[in-house]
Formats: C-alpha cells, structure tokens, sequence
C-alpha cells in the first residue's frame, strides 16, 4: 500500500484553504484502495509560529472536528495528534545528527526571515529561533518515522520532502541500512492556492481568513470582504488574476465555473458575483457545519479519538520503529 501523509498545524481556525487545499483533496484519496492514510495535527510545529497555548488548544480541537465532519473515518486511517506521539521529537533528534547545517541555512522559511532582518537593518538572526530553523527536521521525522512514500504538499513545501529525503538517506547511509523509505512530494496542479482576505496566500497565521466553518452570516460577510477591482456592473471583467473567480472555481463543477466565467465577460457587478460565491460555498460546507458544531459540543469524544489513534499508531509503527533505529545509532535497547 501507498503510505500518504498529511499534516496540519494548530495555529488557528481551519479555513476554506486547508479544506480546499488540504482535507477535500486527503479525503478523497484516503478512499483510494490501494491507500494507507495518516493526518495529523502539527501541534509541535503549531510552537514556531503561535506562542499562544489557548490558542493552539482550541486550533487542535477544531482541525480535528473539521478532518472529522469532513468524513475523516478514524478506523480506516491513521488520525493523531503530533505531541501524542513522543517518538516523533525523539527521531528529529536523530535525524539533527545527520542533517548538514547548510541545507538547513537555504530553507525558504528560515531564508525569507533572514532577509527580512536584512531588508530592516537587523542582525541576519536578530529574532529568529532555533525552532524555525529545525522545522524542516521535525518535518522530516513526521514523514520518515512512518516511511511515508507520498507527501501532498503545494509547491512552496516540496523544498521540505527534499530535505526530508537528504536526511533519510544519510542516515541510510550512515548506518549502512535502507532504515527510511525516501518520500516523494505530490504536488496537485488541479488543487488551488486559496488568496486570503488581504490578498497575500490564505493562512492561519495571517488572520487574514475565511473560517470553513464560519456562521452563515458571518461567510456572507467574508465573502463580501474579498478585494475586486473597481470596474462596475455591465463592464466585463477579467477572471485571470481575480480572486473571488480562484474561490468559485474551486468550489464548483466545471461546468458552473464555465458559467460563472461567462458571467464575468457578460459584465456580472461584483455584488451578484459575491452572492453567487457565498451560495456556491454554503452549498458545500452548510452539510459539514452541522457535523462540526455537533462535534464541537463533545470535545471529550474528540480527545478520545486522537488518544485512542496515537495509541494504536504508537504500537503499530513508532515505537517498532523507534527501537530499532535506537539499535541502529547504538543507544541502549529498551525492547
Ligand atoms: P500556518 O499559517 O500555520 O502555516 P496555514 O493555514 O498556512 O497555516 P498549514 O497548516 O501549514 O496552513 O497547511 C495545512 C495544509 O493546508 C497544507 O496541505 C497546505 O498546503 C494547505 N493550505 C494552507 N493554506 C492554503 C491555501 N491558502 N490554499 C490552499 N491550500 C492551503
């Protein structure tokens, strides 16, 4: 079976990106016969970004309510809570001791901080923590611990399943045996890039998101916050390049967004279009909002599902796992 392995971090609400980015797409492929899926909820790396334990708290139960409302089957798939799974922080340790210190200086998010120290005159790591650095070995070892052989990830990730598969297969090296599978990024073209409300990528971390499971009121609203230009009703407008189009057409058939487009040249004012969105949208998640607020009011039955699947995880792959990568460096047997 084909191991695929999606995670995402605790750092805020869930949004119409990690839906339509993220869960939509992990969902349908975990259908897949030949699958074997696990998600996560990335709570240890939800630290580099988000120093804020109330808020990661409650981003953990509400990604896992979402995954859930969403159709996520917790006896079919792997579905854990990172922190639950204390093998995970013990491999990055291992895989520190392999991982060469200049791949770690080119990755992007570590690059982008150093020139924005630059940029403002700072010291090249005035800020920057350890844990920013590291990311990409955390990020390796929730890939390789489970010998993942797929990864879907959008482009701006796959720098990440490289290093991931540097690391591996030094380690494979160093200790003279195939220990890691070396992953493979999936990169979907078809799957869209959602804009956030301020026009930069959509993100917890920006708050610049619409909520997948925002009220109904409060989506219309949203939506209605999406950046157009200014060109009014009747004056044809351009698809390329504008948002609330990207929106529709990843909430809609091709047929509708063929519709929608021709819309746009017939000249559609920017209120109509924003309606036609927010029915488009509600029309699709209304059926998943239910499930997530009835979700949301049992927390303790979410608890319990992510005990119960790092458990069965635990037993069934890390611990296993752990031990005899231990065995392999040369620490003491704990088996
Ligand atoms: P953070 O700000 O903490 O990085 P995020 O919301 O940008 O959070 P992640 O938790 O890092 O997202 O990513 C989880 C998954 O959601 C990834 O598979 C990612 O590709 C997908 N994803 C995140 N943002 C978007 C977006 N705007 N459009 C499409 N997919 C997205």
């Amino acid at each position: 079976k084909t191991r695929v392995l999606t995670g995402i971090t605790t750092s805020g609400t869930p949004h119409l990106g990690n839906y339509v980015g993220a869960i939509r797409p992990a969902i349908a492929a975990s259908r897949a016969p030949d699958a074997e899926s696990f998600y996560f909820l990335a709570d240890y790396h939800s630290l580099i970004k988000a120093q804020d334990p109330a808020r990661t708290q409650r981003s953990t139960l509400e990604i896992a309510a979402a995954w859930l409302a969403c159709g996520l089957d917790p006896d079919k798939v792997w579905f854990y809570r990172q922190s639950d799974v204390p093998e995970i922080p013990e491999l990055t340790w291992l895989l520190t001791c392999v991982a060469g210190k200049g791949i770690l200086n080119r990755a992007h998010a570590y690059k982008a901080a150093v020139d924005k120290n630059r940029a403002e005159g700072e010291d090249d790591d005035a800020g920057i923590t350890a844990g920013l650095f590291m990311y990409p070995v955390l990020m390796a070892a929730d890939i390789l611990l489970f010998n993942a052989h797929k990864v879907p990830v959008g482009r701006d990730q796959v720098q990440h399943i490289e290093m991931a598969r540097d690391f591996g297969q030094r380690f494979n090296h160093v200790y003279g045996d195939e220990y890691f599978v070396l992953p493979e990024a999936a990169v979907d073209d078809f799957v869209a890039t959602l804009p956030g409300l301020d026009g930069r990528k959509m993100s917890k971390s920006y708050d610049n998101t619409i909520p997948m499971f925002a009220p109904r009121a409060e989506l219309k609203k949203l939506i209605a916050g999406i950046l157009t230009d200014s060109r009014m009703p009747g004056e044809p407008k351009d698809t390329e390049g504008s948002a609330l189009f990207q929106f529709y057409q990843a909430f809609a058939s091709k047929e509708q967004t063929a519709a929608f487009a021709q819309a746009f040249a017939d000249g559609i004012g920017w209120g109509d279009a924003k309606q036609q969105l927010f029915e488009r949208i509600d029309a699709e998640v209304a059926p998943l909002r239910e499930k997530y607020e009835a979700l949301m009011a049992k927390p303790d039955e979410i608890e319990a599902i992510l005990r119960d699947g790092a458990a069965r995880l635990r037993a069934a792959h890390a611990t296993p796992a752990l031990l005899r990568l231990r065995e392999a460096v040369g620490l003491r047997d704990l088996s």
